[in-house]
């Protein structure tokens, strides 16, 4: 066999090999065979079951930013200022009207309007949104008043064309699951989000609106 012929052979085969290899990052919907590299964001995709990685544009991550920024620093501000307790403090809601009620170490409570959000899952890192949930779920169906800011969220992402904020499962690191919940807060203009552990694997996010404390 000629050079030639062992090098046509050999880019043969390499090719066979890149043609195998899947251009996305995973060829299957069994996402336990993937895990998120660390960066970006990536979603399920509805069409192929695959994982890709979701478009960023520059307006989105300008957006991003702004409101993370914004959104934090009132966040942090009305934490302190309301006395709110952190993760495994007492926090509870009343979905139907879509109230969510800290309780303050002094037994007073504050009251607020609230979206959910969405559920990130720290260990695979991946992100539901909650207008997807009464798909995703069989039970625990999230009451309608509780998905409406998130559903305005989406109809605003579709307008933009930021694709994160269209595709029902994404995967993405912590700062980014802030971020969802930071953008659904400046959509409403309410100051604070919140997150909250839900079970073994998963904390909801909130979106809350100016707190008023009562007694
Ligand atoms: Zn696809």
């Amino acid at each position: 066999m000629s050079f030639w012929d062992k090098l046509r052979r050999m880019l043969r085969r390499a090719g066979k090999r890149d043609a195998m290899r899947p251009k996305v990052a995973s060829d299957t919907p069994n996402t336990e065979t993937w895990t998120y590299p660390g960066a970006g964001i990536f979603y399920r995709c509805q069409l192929c079951g695959g994982i890709h990685e979701a478009d960023q544009p520059d307006d989105f991550l300008d957006k991003v930013a702004r409101c993370s920024a914004t959104i934090s620093a009132s966040t942090q501000d009305l934490y302190r200022a309301l006395q709110i307790p952190g993760e495994g403090g007492r926090w509870n809601i009343a979905p139907q009207e879509a109230t969510f009620v800290f309780t303050r170490p002094g037994g007073e409570k504050c009251f607020a309007d609230y979206g959910l959000i969405g559920s990130w899952n720290p260990e695979t890192c991946s992100w539901l949104w909650a207008w997807h949930m009464p798909d995703f779920f069989d039970t625990h169906r999230p009451p309608e008043t509780e998905l409406t800011l998130v559903r305005r969220l989406r109809e605003h992402g579709a307008q933009w064309g930021w694709q994160p904020l269209t595709e029902p499962l994404l995967y993405l690191g912590e700062p980014d699951s802030w971020h969802m919940a930071d953008l659904a807060a400046d959509l409403a203009g309410w100051p604070m989000v919140y997150r909250a552990k839900v079970n073994d694997s998963n904390y909801h996010y909130f979106a809350i609106s100016r707190p008023v404390v009562a007694s």
